[in-house]
C-alpha cells in the first residue's frame, strides 16, 4: 500500500511543477500583453482626448449640434489618415489622402454635417467617400449611410478602415453624378466634392421634404448650398457661406 502511495506522488509532483510553470509562463505572458495593450490603451485615450478637444474647437468656432459635436469627439480621425500625418490628425486642417484627394477640414465636415439636420435612422446618401472620414461621422449618428467614391484604391481603403473600426455604411463604387437610383429616395444627400452645377440626378432621388447640401462652384471656390425638395417639381435654395473644394468630376477611376 505505501509503495504504491509513494508511486503515484512521483507524476503528482512532476505534474504540479509542470503546471506551476505553464501558470508562470501564462502570467508572464499577460503582463507582456498588458504592458502591450498599456500602451495601446494610453495612445487610445491620448487620441480620444485629441478628438475630444477638436470637438471643444469647433463648438467655439460656431458649431452648436450635439450630435455633431459627439460624434466628432469619438471618430478616430488619425485611422483616416496616412501615419505619418498622424500629428496633424486632431488640427482642424485639411489633410491629402491618395490619387491627390483630401480629407475635409473637420470644420467643414461639422458644419456639412450640421446643415443636414440628421435624424437617426435618416436615409444619406454622400457623394465622395474619400477617406471614409464623413461616411463614419454619418454613422455615428445613427443615419443609414449610402457613399460613392469614384477612385477604386479609395474606396477600397475607406471600406476597410470604416470595417476595421465597426462601421459598416453601404459603400459603392461609381460615378456619383448617377446617383444611386435603385436605393432612393434619400432623406438627405451630401456632396463633398465640388460640381460646376447641381446635379440634375441626385436631385430627383430627393424624397420630397429631403433636401441636399452641396458645395456649388467652380475651382476658384464654392458656396455651400442647401437645397429643399418642397415637392415633385418645386426646390428651394438657400447659400450659407464659402468654401473651397476638390472638384467633383464624372466618370470613375480603376
Ligand atoms: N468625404 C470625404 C472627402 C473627400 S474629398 C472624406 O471624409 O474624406 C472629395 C472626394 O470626392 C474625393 O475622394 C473624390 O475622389 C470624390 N469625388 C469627386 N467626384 C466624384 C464623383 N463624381 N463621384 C464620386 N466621388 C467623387
Amino acid at each position: 500500500m505505501r509503495r504504491g502511495k509513494q508511486q503515484h506522488l512521483i507524476p503528482v509532483f512532476i505534474i504540479v511543477l509542470c503546471c506551476t510553470g505553464m501558470i508562470t509562463c501564462a502570467s508572464n505572458n499577460t503582463k507582456k500583453q498588458q504592458k502591450k495593450s498599456d500602451i495601446h490603451m494610453t495612445d487610445l485615450s491620448r487620441q480620444h482626448n485629441e478628438a475630444k478637444k477638436l470637438s471643444k474647437e469647433l463648438r467655439k468656432k460656431g458649431i452648436s449640434d450635439e450630435r455633431v459635436l459627439a460624434a466628432i469627439s469619438n471618430v478616430p480621425r488619425h485611422s483616416f489618415i496616412d501615419e505619418q500625418l498622424s500629428a496633424y490628425a486632431y488640427q482642424d486642417r485639411p489633410l491629402p489622402i491618395e490619387s491627390g484627394q483630401t480629407i475635409s477640414q473637420p470644420f467643414t465636415v461639422a458644419y456639412q454635417t450640421e446643415l443636414l439636420q440628421l435624424q437617426a435612422g435618416e436615409k444619406v446618401l454622400e457623394i465622395g467617400t474619400g477617406s471614409g472620414y464623413q461616411a463614419a461621422i454619418l454613422c455615428e449618428m445613427e443615419a443609414e449611410v449610402y457613399s460613392i467614391e469614384r477612385y477604386y484604391n479609395l474606396y477600397q481603403t475607406a471600406k476597410e478602415i470604416l470595417n476595421k473600426l465597426g462601421y459598416y455604411p453601404n459603400l459603392f463604387f461609381g460615378d456619383g453624378f448617377e446617383g444611386l437610383p435603385e436605393h432612393a429616395p434619400f432623406d438627405k444627400i451630401l456632396i463633398t466634392a465640388a460640381p460646376e452645377k447641381i446635379p440634375e440626378k441626385l436631385l430627383q432621388q430627393l424624397r420630397v421634404g429631403g433636401w441636399m447640401v452641396v458645395p456649388l462652384g467652380g475651382r476658384g471656390g464654392q458656396k455651400m448650398t442647401v437645397i429643399r425638395r418642397v415637392s415633385d417639381t418645386e426646390f428651394k435654395e438657400s447659400e450659407h457661406g464659402d468654401f473651397i473644394f476638390v472638384p467633383m468630376q464624372e466618370g470613375t477611376v480603376e
